[in-house]
């Protein structure tokens, strides 16, 4: 199950307030202390819970929620709306350019599984009728180019390289005409990451866009990583300006934290997530249908 503790946690200190016939602001309030360590202890950004648990309370008292004749359920389907809410409303779709090829930026540090999430992203765009092309950025690290290739070969779909001696930019630029010339109307760009944020991977991957213009530029974070992800998010939206974001290792032990702050604090949407190591691992991120699962 996705985020099991915190699923656990919440759907407990919920199904306090289902029997209850009536609810008193005193047992929202024990209720919603809950649902806010819950989310704390989560990883989730402590001023997305704080505004969360406010929104609640403010939607809850005062309404006619509290004196209907299901206090409790009226409660829990006001937390649901605003899990949804939080994770981003409706399901955020890939858009594409009306002068093909649509180029795709993947960017993102590192380990993250950048890589292995522009194979899926491919694969996911092929199975829908489009035509990659992968094109392998990461000059830096050792395999990166080679990892590509093998992502490729699996799935059926080109990759363009020019080895690791090639500036960055330039491989980003030949790869979109060589995409033109052989009638492919995806670039999927795989970027390099780094350990950390630095200038010189910043500068490097401003160049790209300024010199490819992508449709879309979409950072790959590792919800693992809880509110590190988040920061991440926030640091290459404001240097870089990201278009969406795909969460990689939703299957793994992940808290939720990242899942459930990184759409609020950068205003950017979620839209896929990796949820294990295979090529098919990848789906379209539903915010309600995340809620759900997570609300049991
Ligand atoms: P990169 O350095 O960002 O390009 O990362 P890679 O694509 O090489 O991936 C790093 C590791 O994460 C690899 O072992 C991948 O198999 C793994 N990985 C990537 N996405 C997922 C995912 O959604 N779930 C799980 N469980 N592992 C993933």
């Amino acid at each position: 199950m996705v985020f099991e503790g915190l699923a656990d946690k919440l759907q407990n200190a919920l199904s306090k307030l289902k029997s209850k016939g009536k609810v008193t602001e005193q047992d929202l309030k024990e209720v919603m202390r809950e649902v806010k360590l819950a989310l704390l202890e989560a990883d989730v950004n402590f001023k997305v819970v704080k505004d969360f648990i406010k929104t609640i309370k403010e939607r809850a008292i005062g309404s006619e929620v509290m004196e209907s004749l299901t206090p409790g359920q009226q409660i829990i389907k006001i937390v649901n709306e605003e899990l949804t809410t939080l994770m981003g409303t409706s399901q955020s779709k890939l858009t594409f350019s009306s002068n093909p090829p649509t180029v795709y930026m993947l960017v993102g540090l590192q380990g993250v599984g950048k890589t292995t999430t522009a194979g899926k992203l491919g694969g996911y765009l092929k199975k829908n009728g489009k035509k990659p092309l992968l094109v392998a950025g990461d000059v830096y690290r050792p395999a990166a180019i080679k990892q590509l290739q093998v992502v490729g070969k699996q799935l059926d779909i080109p990759v363009f390289n020019m080895g690791d001696k090639v500036n960055p930019v330039n491989i980003a630029k030949a790869g979109v005409e060589h995409a033109i010339k052989h009638g492919n109307d995806i670039v999927i760009l795989d970027t390099a990451g780094r350990l950390h944020i630095d200038e010189n991977l910043m500068d490097e991957l401003e160049g790209i866009k300024k010199e490819v213009r992508p449709q879309e530029i979409i950072l790959v974070v590792d919800a693992m990583t809880g509110q590190d992800a988040v920061n991440v998010a926030e640091n290459f939206n404001a240097k870089l300006g990201i278009d969406g974001i795909i969460l990689t290792k939703l299957d793994g032990d992940t808290r939720g934290g990242a899942a459930l702050s990184v759409r609020s604090v950068t205003q950017k949407p979620i839209k896929f997530a990796g949820m294990g190591e295979k090529l098919s691992d990848l789906e379209p991120f539903h915010p309600d249908r995340m809620a759900s699962r997570i609300l049991g």
